[in-house]
């Protein structure tokens, strides 16, 4: 089944909205395993909105549109797919009383009214966080439009408890997907180490890049969740077994929740002391629920003072090798673990790097960041050097980028695996390159 996507709002077109709509649609359509071919943005403008239909409904099985469906005089989707589609608009009795229960008693006006108004025969989708309904349509002609509210969580919602279940129904079938997540490499380097996984057919397996991982997601198709999982689970091992230790995990909601699960799992505290990342590590681990079993303590230590003050870093290590350094990230990391209290193993995490965009020199330009982890017997540094001339990577992802490396070095000490990744064989690595040095404390 072909499919596209129009996401109707003047707000898009000037750029005042990011089409975050587009992107969960896709993710939707892409884990029920439907073929997405286009994507377009249209303004509050019924006669483009009709023209990009009419172009839509003639190469698309499935028009999927956002936006448009609520009260006021632009939200004109669900007219002009009527329209469209040939269908009149009725009332939709069950619609009307969600929306006289959402205004408790208080009146209905006509224009209000009007989001209960859809085209005869359709799916209707309950809207649970909001007012529009949202519906699916068959034409004449077997094409299927879906309509759906612009607000992002009435939007995520309804995909999940509406549109999934009616893709599903009318696939004939169940799809069940798994994401196996990465950090250290990059998609190119991944799928050229899947080659041959990712050309099957059932079940499919695609490499997607994010801001700074590569995950691989295995869909698969059958009658059951049962069968499709157990379709799905060889392909999986396959690739955990091709891609190494840089798979963090399957189904896991992100590096960080891995980190406080391992961190729990051993009764283990973690200590941070950030420079350049400015406390975005502590955030990332305090972001997962449960975190506080594990973590207590993060400072910031931005200034050499505070370094010395807060970390016991020595002001001659300072002196020598300068904030950014290996030595610098190494008495940080363990200055870190120093602030650990009570009894219990412990880790401590040290980050100190040049984010940029100014402040870099020819010795330390911008993107050279240093990060270590002391277990109290040993101390592991890993450095994070600039991507090539620097150019692309802003501060954001640079600080984003650190604190996943160092939570990738604390996954890597609890799991006991190499503490850098170990290459399944030699290529172009992830950029900004990484290596890890272990040095023992004397
Ligand atoms: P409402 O009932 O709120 O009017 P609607 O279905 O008519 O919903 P719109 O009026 O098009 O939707 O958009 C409502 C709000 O939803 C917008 O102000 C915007 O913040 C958000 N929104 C709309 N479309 C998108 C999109 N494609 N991506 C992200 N946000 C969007
Ligand atoms: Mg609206």
């Amino acid at each position: 089944m072909h499919a596209e996507i129009i996401s109707v709002g003047t707000e898009l077109l000037l750029g005042h909205t990011v089409n975050t709509d587009a992107a969960l649609v896709a993710r939707e359509l892409a884990a029920a395993g439907v073929d997405l071919l286009f994507s377009s943005v249209v303004g509050d403008n019924p006669e483009r909105l009709r023209a990009a239909l009419d172009q839509a409904l003639k190469r698309s099985d499935l028009v999927v549109t956002t936006g448009g469906l609520g009260p006021t005089d632009d939200d004109l989707t669900r007219e002009t797919v009527a329209r469209a589609a040939g269908l009149r608009l009725t009332l939709h009795e069950e619609s009307l009383r969600r929306l006289e229960h959402f205004f408790q008693g208080r009146p209905v006006d006509d224009l209000q009214r009007r989001q209960a108004m859809l085209p005869e025969g359709c799916t209707v989708f309950v809207n649970e966080l909001g007012t529009a309904p949202g519906c699916a349509v068959v034409t004449a002609a077997g094409r299927t439009i879906i309509m759906l509210p612009g607000p992002p969580s009435e939007l995520e919602r309804m995909l999940r408890t509406g549109v999934a279940p009616y893709l599903e129904a009318r696939s004939g079938g169940v799809i069940h997907s798994c994401m196996v997540r990465t950090f250290g490499m990059g998609e190119g380097r991944v799928a050229a180490l899947l080659a041959g996984l990712t050309d099957q057919a059932n079940p499919t397996a695609a490499t997607y890049a994010t801001e700074n991982e590569t995950f691989v997601r295995v869909t698969a198709k059958a009658a059951d969740r049962v069968e499709a999982a157990a379709l799905c689970r060889p392909v999986v091992d396959a690739i955990r077994e091709r891609l190494g230790d840089v798979v963090y995990g399957v189904d896991v909601p992100n590096l960080e929740h891995v980190v406080v699960a391992e961190l729990i799992a051993r009764r283990m505290r973690l200590t941070t002391a950030e420079s350049c990342t400015g406390g975005l590590l502590a955030k990332r681990l305090t972001d997962v629920p449960g975190a506080s079993a594990v973590f207590r303590t993060g400072v910031i230590t931005y200034a050499n003072e505070a370094k010395m003050r807060l970390l016991g870093v020595p002001e001659a290590i300072l002196a020598e090798h300068g904030a950014v350094s290996e030595a610098t990230a190494k008495a940080m990391a363990e200055g870190a673990r120093r602030l650990l209290e009570g009894p219990g193993e412990g880790l401590g995490v040290g980050i100190t790097g040049v984010a940029g965009p100014g402040g870099g020199t020819p010795e330390k330009p911008v993107g050279l960041v240093y990060i270590a982890l002391s277990d109290g017997q040993e101390t592991w540094t890993r450095v994070m050097s600039p991507p090539s001339g620097g150019a692309g990577r802003d501060r954001a992802w640079l600080r984003l980028h650190a604190s996943s490396h160092a939570l990738d070095l604390v996954r890597r000490r609890l799991l006991g695996l190499p503490m850098q990744r170990v290459r399944p064989n030699p290529a172009p690595d992830y950029a900004p390159g990484t290596e890890t040095r272990a040095t023992s404390r004397g």
